[in-house]
């Protein structure tokens, strides 16, 4: 890993600056990506944008930032976006500072103070290095300034036209990804979320260890068509199987679910009926495990901790207890009342419910044993 410091006066900077909105931001003649596209935009407020201006008027120094060398003789700012964005918004006429209680836009200072603007030299440290190596420095530097999640980190990191093919599909509020996933997938696009939950996804598809080494493998690639048919796939596997709607279907596993059961068949109107009917089943707790719980309820045994189906109360237990004065109906011996458990006579899987009437006291060694825990 190789970082090197470098001055790097604002007037060069400034040079060739445009911001082409979703498509990046870039300055230094072409050759600095300060905003990538497709990628979050920070937003610093007007009081501190213009702090960042008071302190270059000043001379003072401002927090060292990082460069990532992507090319021959091309980077993308790692560390210092806002910072370097203030200035060249402040060039652009987007904002006036006060001085002595007037405002200023840049064409209104004295030519000293445009001179310091101009003259001013931003410390940037340069980084070079191996993929892997950048992303473990990275992590470490990643402690101050605007800080980045993960996968912005490998987005630093793994650059080329996968990548941005990849946050074409990913990226950004309205992305195509968001619009087809937003009732089933949380994930804030702006911060990668949803990119990283297609890559863990895709990761968990096809064997391969972590993210990182999904992205080493496919860096070099001239699109991101495989991840984004994959995503695509999982979306409509999950309007296939589940075609209507509810919204605790939001926020689950979807990629993992995929993985899992994707391949097995399933009748989709006798599983509509089915989630139907849990929904309306007051012993399920958890309706969030609903759709797990059909998809897996034939070959899993103790598919039900999906449910987590309501146990009986103490009053009920007490009722049951009494009644079969303390006997263990399996094993016929006496025990204590909290050596026993509520079991349901007619399991729930079979339609008893978690009502009085439905419930015996076993011993906790006979209850273990029974496999139909409900
Ligand atoms: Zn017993």
């Amino acid at each position: 890993m190789k970082i090197e410091p470098k001055a790097v006066k604002v007037r060069e900077v400034f040079e060739s600056y445009v911001d082409n909105g979703d498509d990046g931001v870039f300055a230094y003649g072409g050759k600095l990506a300060v905003r990538p596209a497709y990628q979050r935009e920070f937003v610093y407020n007007q009081e501190q944008s213009e702090a960042v201006i008071h302190t270059v008027l000043n001379g003072f120094p401002l927090n060292v930032m990082y460069w990532v060398k992507v090319g021959n003789d091309s980077y993308e700012v790692l560390d210092g976006q806002q910072r370097t964005l203030s200035v060249m918004q402040y060039l652009k006429h987007k904002f006036p500072i006060t001085l002595d209680d007037k405002k200023y836009y840049w064409d209104a200072l004295p030519d000293d103070k445009y001179n310091a603007i101009m003259n001013y030299e931003f410390m940037v440290y340069i980084c070079e290095g191996t993929e892997s190596e950048k992303l473990d420095w990275f992590k470490v530097v990643n402690i101050a300034g605007e800080k980045l999640s993960d996968q912005e980190l490998r987005n630093s990191v793994y650059t080329g036209e996968w990548l941005s093919d990849a946050k074409r599909h990913f990226s950004k509020r309205n992305c195509a990804a968001k619009g087809l996933s937003d009732k089933y997938i949380t994930g804030d696009p702006n911060r990668q979320e949803l990119l990283e939950k297609a890559l863990k996804g895709i990761c968990e598809y096809q064997n391969i260890k972590d993210i990182t080494e999904y992205m080493a493998i496919h860096k070099s690639d001239k699109d991101a068509d495989e991840l984004w048919q994959y995503f695509q796939d999982v979306i409509h596997w999950v309007e296939k199987i589940f075609p209507k709607y509810y919204k605790d279907m939001k926020g689950l596993d979807w990629c993992h679910l995929y993985n899992e059961y994707h391949s097995n068949t399933y009748n989709s109107s006798e599983i509509s009926q089915e989630v139907k009917r849990l929904h309306e089943d007051e012993d399920v707790q958890k309706p969030k495990g609903i759709y797990e719980y059909l998809l897996c309820k034939d070959k899993d045994p103790f598919a039900e901790r999906l449910l987590s189906l309501r146990a009986f109360d103490k009053r009920d237990k007490m009722a049951a207890y009494s009644r079969q004065n303390g006997i263990c109906p399996i094993c016929k011996q006496h025990f204590e009342f909290d050596e026993m458990e509520g079991d349901h006579i007619k399991p729930w899987s079979k339609g008893g419910h978690t009502v009085q009437d439905n419930c015996q006291m076993l011993c906790k060694d006979c209850n273990g044993k029974k496999s139909d825990k409900y």
